[in-house]
């Protein structure tokens, strides 16, 4: 079955944007990812161009629990009556809206600067209805795509990859400048361990969570790990 899958770029801090993607199968929709939520009115106005409606809107994935990738998932699950999915280890991030749960944590300069920033307030936190894991598949939901964990930006944080070799990889890889692993890594020995084991996947392309999508050939001859 063939999948069509919309970038969705969403503005962010000034100079940045965070991409969100909207894979259409026949009529079926579901989200991968959600923007931040100030950025609300950007997001549902894409979905509302895509003909996303809530009798065909099946299911919001989350690659990882981050603000910026959560934002809305409350609020469009409950716009959209949608069910959401993302991995258990991720889950203190979004239900208590701190995003150094479940990560390592750095010094306190550092720390206080996260808790205070980069936060999910009260009424955009959640508790997801589905929690996904190594291996399962999203058809049943309308996507026919594998979920692979791939932890080091997060602990919970897992790429999806179509059978025609297409991997949404959240932040563990970033493509802004050039395809590489993201900037912003928790644990960043975990993150190449998730690199190697993407190595035994035939991935043909990558849409990151922040800039282009790219040829993952390109990226395996121009990285070394
Ligand atoms: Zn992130």
């Amino acid at each position: 079955m063939s999948l069509d899958i919309q970038q969705i770029t969403v503005p962010f801090v000034p100079g940045t944007t965070v991409n969100c993607y909207l894979v259409k199968s026949s009529d079926a929709f579901v989200l991968v990812d959600t923007g931040p939520a100030r950025q609300r009115a950007y997001i549902q106005s894409a979905l509302q161009k895509a003909g996303c409606r809530p009798d065909n809107f099946k299911l919001i994935v989350l690659t990882h629990g981050d603000f910026d990738h959560c934002g809305n998932a409350a609020f469009l699950a409950k716009t959209y009556k949608v069910p959401i999915a993302m991995h258990t280890a991720d889950l203190g991030m979004v239900k208590d809206g701190n995003m150094l749960a479940g990560r390592k944590q750095p010094n306190i300069v550092m720390k206080t600067l996260i808790r205070s920033l980069m936060r999910l307030s009260r009424i955009n936190r959640f508790t997801p209805d589905i929690f996904i894991k190594e291996g399962d598949s999203l058809a049943e939901h309308g996507f026919d795509a594998e979920v692979i964990e791939i932890p080091g930006h997060s602990s919970g944080s897992v790429g999806l990859l179509t059978q025609q070799g297409e991997l949404l990889c959240g932040d563990l890889l970033g493509n802004t400048k050039k395809p590489d692993l993201w900037s912003i890594m928790d644990d960043v020995d975990t993150a190449k361990a998730s690199l190697r084991k993407l190595a035994g996947h035939a991935i043909k392309k990558v849409y990151p969570g922040h800039g282009q999508p790219f040829n993952m050939e390109y990226f395996w001859d121009n990285y070394s790990y």
